[in-house]
């Protein structure tokens, strides 16, 4: 459009310095843009760029989605912004860098005995991720989200300078900040509260279920636990869909090891991701995939251990080539919080709907929520579900039809 050509003609002519272009991808392969890039390592860039260029955080880059980059957008990369500020061991809390990724955290804290409690599922996602999109842990009904471990932002604001942001001063930008993926300025440094560590271990216990509705039932008797998740089948034939297994994990007595073991092999990028020219997933391949493998986990032993960063970051280890098998053209996910008074009914008409559209949908994950949802944030009380399927057009088809579901909810 020519609004576009416009802004875009603006930043050329702009000369921002210390900026590249970049091809950006999303995580789940779908959005690959070409824009202007900067990774500041002071404070200095970022009141260095003009006041009219558009611009927008970025961490780590492991949001499914394209949030931190768009065409004719500088996208501000704050992984050099990543030092480890202040201490107080008697309050056990911590101010980092927005860029300090979770690894990195886990790798100082350890050695403390402490912990961040609440943690997405891949080691190289940052802070300031973890805040512009409210991420959630391992057990958001125990735990929440994110902005409940958030103590204070440093923010950057091209008009504003920098702002301190809690919730007795300039609360509303605050609030706005937490799950606000990145449109109320750059986050610069966060103060987070940690928690103490009680074991290098976590202790989980796996158990069959046999439909979605029953995993509601595990987790109304489980919802105290550290961790709690389940995945379930998603191929459309009859018997399968819905079946899984559910996880319900603690904190194990003490510890073994004062080493942190980590997998001596890099997470998947959302370039290395999308290495394989074609999905080894299908309707036909992850339906015999997740019956072999459910019956592995189930005939194994009930209980079984995990170091804690495994336990944190499966997607680094032992769960890494979900993601990698979805090939090139990648995944799509649509997640959705329900209600618990809505969950059973929501659950029979999403089955309805898959085995009408028989989508490649390849497998479904929950957990239970607790929380208060405001502005963009996603928090709530109720069941998280996340269908993931293969991209193609009937997927796409399928998304609207979830669409049209949840909005007759009201
Ligand atoms: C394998 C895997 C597992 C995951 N598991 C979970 C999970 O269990 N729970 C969950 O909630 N999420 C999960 N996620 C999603 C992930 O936690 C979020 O997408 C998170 O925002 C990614 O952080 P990032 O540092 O990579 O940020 P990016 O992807 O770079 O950016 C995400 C958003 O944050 C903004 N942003 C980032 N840094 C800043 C900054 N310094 N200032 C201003 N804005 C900023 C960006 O503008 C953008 O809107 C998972 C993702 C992957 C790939």
């Amino acid at each position: 459009t020519s609004k576009n050509m416009i802004a875009k003609s603006k930043q050329e002519s702009l000369k921002i310095p210390h900026t590249k272009k970049t091809k950006f991808v999303s995580f789940d392969g779908s959005i690959e843009i070409v824009s202007q890039h900067q990774r500041p390592d002071r404070f200095r860039n970022l009141e260095q760029i003009p006041k009219d260029v558009i611009r927008i955080g970025r961490g780590g880059g492991y949001s499914y989605a394209a949030p931190s980059f768009g065409k004719n957008i500088l996208t501000q990369e704050m992984t050099s912004f990543n030092r480890i500020l202040e201490f107080d061991a008697k309050s056990q809390t911590v101010v980092v860098e927005s860029g300090v990724t979770l690894k990195e955290l886990l790798k100082w804290s350890f050695r403390k005995k402490l912990l961040l409690k609440i943690q997405p599922g891949h080691p190289d996602i940052t802070i300031g991720g973890c805040v512009a999109a409210n991420v959630h842990g391992k057990n958001p009904h125990k735990d929440g989200t994110f902005v409940d471990v958030v103590l204070e932002i440093k923010l950057f604001h091209p008009d504003h300078g920098l702002m301190t942001l809690n919730r007795t001063q300039n609360s509303d930008i605050f609030e706005l900040t937490c799950g606000g993926l990145g449109l109320t300025g750059i986050i610069v440094s966060v103060k987070l509260q940690l928690d103490v560590l009680l074991s290098d271990r976590m202790v989980f216990e796996r158990t069959a279920i046999e439909s979605m509705m029953d995993a509601v039932e595990f987790f109304k008797n489980n919802l105290d636990a550290d961790f709690i998740s389940s995945w379930h089948d998603g191929s459309p034939l009859k018997k399968n869909f819905g079946r899984g297994v559910g996880y319900e994990g603690i904190f194990a007595d003490g510890f073994k090891s004062n080493k942190l073991i980590m997998p001596k092999k890099k997470a998947l990028t959302p370039f290395s991701r999308a290495n394989l020219p074609f999905s080894i997933w299908n309707k036909t391949t992850a339906a015999i995939t997740y019956s072999f493998y459910r019956k592995r986990e189930i005939t194994g032993p009930k209980t079984y251990e995990r170091n804690v960063f495994d336990s944190m970051f499966p997607f680094a280890g032992s769960a890494k080539s979900f993601h990698l098998f979805f090939g090139k053209n990648g995944f799509a996910e649509y997640q959705i919080l329900v209600p618990f008074n809505k969950i059973e009914e929501f659950v029979n008409d999403v089955t309805k709907l898959i085995k009408i559209e028989k989508p490649p949908l390849i497998v479904i994950f929950m957990k239970p929520f607790h929380g208060n949802q405001k502005y963009l944030r996603y928090s709530g009380s109720g069941i998280t579900i996340a269908l993931d399927f293969q991209r193609s057009p009937i997927t796409t088809k399928t998304f609207s039809k979830l669409d049209d579901i949840i909005i007759s909810y009201g």
